[in-house]
């Protein structure tokens, strides 16, 4: 009886009119089904469903690609018109400065309360050492040293570009941001002469957006598959093992969405923030689906552009910016993972190395990328910077925690997104470019995908 009223109750949802709720529903088929068709273990059967697993990843992997693609054009694009808009440079430096302050406050925050949780719940501490030894450690140290983030000067240098069509083609957002906000900021100061420039650039991003609107055609089914493959693959035993751990990150993680973002939201600018998720929920469901927040980023801006009454100025200066810099939940969830690591090692740690936890967790998280599992690799950073031990020590500590990221990190990519909208909508407010009357109405706002 009661399956029947949740498969009606979905259905409904379903067939509701809004897409947003059309994908909501992808979703929890997705989950649903890939609770329900596993990816066989070693010691099971050959694969009985094989070519729906393959069939789902190809079209999951597609949606991807389609939305990956227009990241690159659009953050370029987005990003010269938002700074060549925003006039001479003392404008840009203050508004920069803004931005830039508000990110920082929100990761310090959030880096505390990271610290808080994970201090105070103790997830490590339920963790039997023997458990480290089943997991696949050689694989993942290779996975550390592989990653590009490794040492913390490198992760500098590599913000300067050395060829910025070598990081456009590598799709590496963080040097092409310092470029293109500095191409943008050299355009607006040579005045009539760089017209022509910034309508390319105008052309260019409503072109993006347009194929933002085709490709979200297929979000329905692409969200669908992803959830169901990632669910399918990674199952949910492995959850009995680290429950207290991913409970002590989603507390986190809600604790910004309930309480960090509505306060800010309300004490700042006296903006609802139920509007404002509302507003966004194509966005959150995509950066559920994706784990990934550039990705999402075409999205994102639509979003907060067509319906959350955010100025194209700040939208396209702030949301790109966020993709990349503003990670909050990243930096908690890596503060929370670094102390879980060194809790279940009993590694005993002082104040002073909670302090370069935290500062540290800020840095990686800003250098992480916005794609999937970046937060995870960047923890070497971290843990390198507090140097009480070998990364090989801790590689099966890590191993476990591999093993559990998927599904942490569809729920960081959300809260990473829901901040940079809440630091837009901010931003949009106290420069009188908020347009209320479209984020309060939501009868008029038109369909984003
Ligand atoms: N996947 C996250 C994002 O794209 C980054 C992370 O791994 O925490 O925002």
């Amino acid at each position: 009886m009661r399956a029947k009223a949740f498969w009606l109750i979905l259905v409904a949802l379903g067939l509701g009119t809004k897409r947003h709720w059309h994908i909501l529903v992808a979703i929890l088929l997705g989950v649903i089904l890939g609770i329900n068709l596993p990816y066989p273990t070693l010691a099971a059967e050959p694969d009985r469903f094989f070519f729906i697993h393959q069939f789902f990843n190809i079209v999951g992997q597609l949606f991807i690609r389609l939305i990956t693609m227009i990241v690159v054009p659009l953050v370029v694009s987005s990003l010269i018109v938002g700074v060549s808009s925003l006039g001479d440079s003392r404008q840009l430096g203050r508004m920069g400065a803004k931005v830039l302050t508000y990110f920082l406050l929100f990761m310090g925050v959030s880096a505390l309360l990271g610290a808080g949780l994970a201090l105070w719940l103790q997830p490590g501490m339920q963790l039997q050492q023997n458990l480290f030894s089943q997991a696949d450690t050689a694989s993942i140290i290779q996975q550390l040293q592989q990653s590009p983030h490794q040492d913390l000067q490198a992760l500098f240098f590599n913000m300067i570009p050395r060829n910025p069509i070598e990081s456009l083609a590598n799709a590496d957002l963080v040097p092409v941001i310092i470029f293109t906000l500095l191409f943008g900021a050299a355009v607006a100061s040579i005045g009539d002469a760089g017209k022509p420039v910034i309508h390319f650039f105008e052309a260019l991003f409503t072109a993006t957006m347009k194929l933002t609107d085709w490709v979200m055609i297929f979000a329905v089914p692409g969200v669908f598959s992803l959830a169901f493959t990632t669910v399918a693959k990674s199952g949910i035993g492995v959850f009995n093992e680290l429950w207290l751990y991913v409970a002590t990150v989603l507390i986190g993680l809600l604790f910004q969405i309930i309480i960090i973002f509505p306060l800010a939201l309300k004490t700042l600018a006296k903006i609802n923030f139920m509007n404002l998720y509302r507003a966004i929920s194509e966005a959150i469901m995509v950066a559920f689906g994706t784990a990934s927040s550039s990705a999402t980023l075409p999205i994102t801006i639509a979003c907060m552009e067509r319906r959350a009454g955010v100025s194209n100025r700040i939208a396209s200066f702030v949301l790109p910016t966020g993709a990349t810099i503003n990670k909050t939940a990243t930096t908690m969830f890596e503060v929370i993972a670094v102390l879980f690591l060194l809790q279940a090692y009993h590694i005993p740690i002082d104040a002073y190395n909670v302090g370069m936890i935290i500062l540290f967790s800020i840095i990686a998280s800003i250098g992480a990328a916005g794609v999937p599992s970046a937060g995870l690799i960047t923890i070497a950073i971290v843990l390198n910077s507090i140097g009480k031990f070998q990364m090989d020590y801790l590689a099966g500590g890590m191993a476990l925690l591999w093993s559990i990221d998927r599904v942490l990190d569809m729920c960081r990519t959300v809260v990473n997104v829901m901040s940079s909208c809440t630091v837009a909508a901010l931003v949009a407010s106290s420069e009188g470019e908020l347009n209320r009357d479209v984020l309060n109405n939501h009868d008029a706002w038109t369909e984003v995908v």
